[in-house]
């Protein structure tokens, strides 16, 4: 499945908002949207957003966001978001969970990757293997139950060592567990909407309603 390759702190400055899609650097004094907090954008017409947004404005950034934050191409989302309208209940909160739900975004939650972008690639290169069977799609849909390892290769990988450093400070999402020494944890249930704390300010419903038009 293809990917954005190209720069990825322009996303952030697009949505002005930190989308957390490089790692260790996004929390870094080397985070450009440091400057853009503190001084406005730099580079552009500070006149530029001024502009009351459109009803449509909105919907498309908030969709945008979400999206990026995946690391996902507009084809792919919206087959998520398909998928989504098609499990009873409410849409949006569906396809956060179907969201979650990826391999490479487990991946990166466990810590085995400092960012989802490098969790596909792990898995892509066939370091991961779920239910002791190697998988290298990143989009692989989870289900409560999964166990999700590194493979005998990805163990000796020092970047995935010094990723895995980050568990001692944060720990691990609620609905996964974790073994470090193992290098392998379980994906324990689909969490609930309001568990999924990193995306709090995301108002899905938007996204919803972009699609519905
Ligand atoms: Fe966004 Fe991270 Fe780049 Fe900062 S360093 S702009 S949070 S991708």
């Amino acid at each position: 499945m293809a990917r954005y390759t190209g720069p990825k702190c322009r996303y952030c400055r697009a949505e002005r908002t930190k989308l957390f899609l490089k790692g260790d650097r996004c929390l870094s004094s080397k985070c450009p949207m440091n400057d853009i907090k503190s001084t406005g954008t730099p580079g552009k017409d500070p006149r530029a957003r001024s502009k009351k947004p459109t009803n449509y404005g909105l919907q498309l950034r908030e969709k945008q966001k979400l999206k990026r934050t995946y690391g996902m191409l507009e084809k792919q989302f919206k087959l998520f978001f398909n998928e989504a309208a098609r499990i009873p209940g409410k849409t949006g909160e569906n396809l956060i969970m179907l969201l979650e739900q990826r391999l490479d975004n487990v991946v990166f939650r466990m810590h085995f990757a400092s960012s989802r972008s490098q969790a596909a690639q792990l898995v892509n290169h066939g370091h991961i293997f779920v239910n002791d069977k190697r998988v290298d799609i990143p989009s692989y849909r989870l289900r409560p139950g999964d166990v999700v390892a590194v493979g005998p290769r990805g163990q000796k990988m020092l970047i995935i060592k010094e990723n895995l450093k980050e568990y001692t400070k944060s720990g691990v999402s609620p609905w996964l567990t974790l073994d470090v020494d193992a290098m392998k944890g379980t994906f324990v249930a689909v969490p609930r909407r309001s568990e999924v704390t990193e995306l709090e300010k995301i108002n899905e419903q938007l996204i919803v309603e972009l699609y519905s038009r």
